[in-house]
């Protein structure tokens, strides 16, 4: 399918946020910049100038158009979710069961059906116009054990050009009919995806396991030479998610010492490695991940959904070893597919276990933080020259409540937070990819 041509050079005039650095690690101070009257000139896809207007003004190619943004608008980098599952859209919202029944009853008939191509077709369509329209840009998303659901999914990412990262689900026991492969079909159709896929245009591959319990020793085996093989794919799977699913793990691998264990044995740790969840880790495997480089994807709307647990964020931010952390909207376990609205839900979580998360982490956590955790800092996550140009317009007052609390806004963090807490979809006035405004809100304002 052939890419649109580069888009001509164009630069937006209103306030600009970015996060520069990592407020966990580095302090508030120092890690990202506001511009309440900034500048931002994109040429070819890519940001090539960023920061206040009288500055950059004058550095800007003569000629070059500048549309003014209005009053209301904030633009940020495009939203990066580290974890979802594009083929689980239509069981979003099903009653009542957790983890593991969640699986039998409402995960695995949902996979089932994208055995048809025409359906997974229609399922990542959909899939991208709302996170487009929630203003996420970058994704990690699974796909299910069908090579077809893998074609889908880059077929539609590479339509709108988006930062895609996905790959076949591997499940060789402990599955349903249907949703089966083995540990040899599993890697040679892995393989064949790599090769089809991964490195073109924006788009990468992601060995996916889909964890511990549905892959034999024999396919994590597979999954980790596969790894070895191309290092430069990603690994994404599940770790840790409810206390249920860790018992399962030790009797299912009585030799490795912990659930991480498992996915060292198999070579599956290291960097562009990203595993959902991680809420009921011990000391050693958060020091494992640390030193491995390995990131968590946190998914706090599906853990609270789920019942699963609360993540524990002093403890994986620990200063001495901390471990990356990305968010995850998790969707069909997860309940929006918006990071404005997961922010919310994560600083709710971290408050749960005493912990007051910044308006500034939170806003690097859906972005550059992501970015990180998924070893794409150098390509998106930030609004700064030679980042690809994948941003968003939101509308600080998008509905009547949140335009009431912004005009009392005391600074850019009461607005960020305000934004975390009551902003979702609707705040999304605009979402550009590599230069090109692929949604625009239809109504001005919505109640
Ligand atoms: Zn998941």
């Amino acid at each position: 399918m052939p890419r649109s041509p580069p888009t001509p050079s164009f630069a937006l005039r209103g306030a600009l946020l970015t996060s520069i650095g990592d407020p966990f690690r580095d302090g508030l101070e120092g890690t990202r910049r506001y511009e309440g009257d900034g500048l931002l000139v994109v040429a070819g896809g890519v940001i090539v100038d960023a920061g206040p207007y009288v500055a950059v003004r004058r550095r800007l190619p003569p000629g070059t158009p500048v549309e003014r943004l209005p009053r209301s608008t904030l633009l940020v980098p495009g939203f990066v979710d580290c974890h979802v599952h594009y083929a689980q859209l239509p069981v979003v919202a099903s009653h009542g069961t957790q983890l593991l029944d969640w699986l039998d009853r409402y995960t695995f008939p949902a996979e089932r059906a994208a055995a048809e191509p025409r359906h997974a077709r229609r399922l990542a369509s959909a899939f991208f116009d709302a996170t487009l329209a929630a203003g996420t840009t970058t994704v990690a998303s699974f796909c299910t054990v069908h090579p077809g659901s893998v074609d889908a999914f880059f077929g539609e990412a590479r339509r709108r050009d988006v930062r895609a990262i996905g790959g076949k689900v591997l499940m060789d026991r402990h599955a349903p009919r249907g949703l089966a492969d083995t540990a040899q079909r599993g890697y040679d159709e892995s393989k064949a995806l790599i090769a089809r896929w991964h490195g073109r245009g924006r788009l990468g591959y992601a060995i996916t396991p889909r964890f511990a319990p549905t892959s034999s020793p024999a396919q994590l085996a597979a999954a980790g030479a596969l790894w070895r093989e191309h290092p430069d794919c990603w690994v994404q799977s599940h770790l840790s998610e409810s206390r249920q699913e860790v018992d399962r793990v030790r009797k299912l691998f009585p030799r490795a010492r912990d659930y991480v264990d498992v996915y060292a044995r198999a070579g599956l740790l290291g960097r562009r490695a990203i595993y959902g969840h991680g809420l009921h880790l011990s000391e050693r495997e958060f020091a494992v991940l640390h030193a491995s480089g390995t990131a968590l994807a946190h998914c706090p709307t599906s853990n609270l959904f789920l019942g699963s647990g609360l993540f524990a964020w002093p403890r994986a931010k620990m200063p001495a070893r901390p471990v990356r952390v990305g968010l995850g909207t998790d969707v069909g376990g997860g309940t929006s597919l918006s990071l404005l609205a997961t922010l919310g839900e994560a600083y709710k979580v971290a408050q749960l276990g005493g912990t007051s998360l910044a308006p500034a982490q939170l806003f690097h956590l859906a972005t550059r933080g992501g970015a990180q955790a998924l070893d794409l800092d150098a390509h998106v996550g930030s609004l700064l020259p030679g980042m690809e140009a994948d941003f968003v317009e939101l509308d600080c007052e998008a509905t009547p409540l949140l335009a009431q609390r912004v005009r009392h806004a005391e600074g850019i963090d009461d607005v960020l937070f305000a934004l975390a807490v009551l902003g979702d979809e609707r705040a999304v006035a605009a979402t550009w990819v590599a230069g090109r405004c692929v949604h625009r809100r239809a109504a001005a304002r919505q109640a």
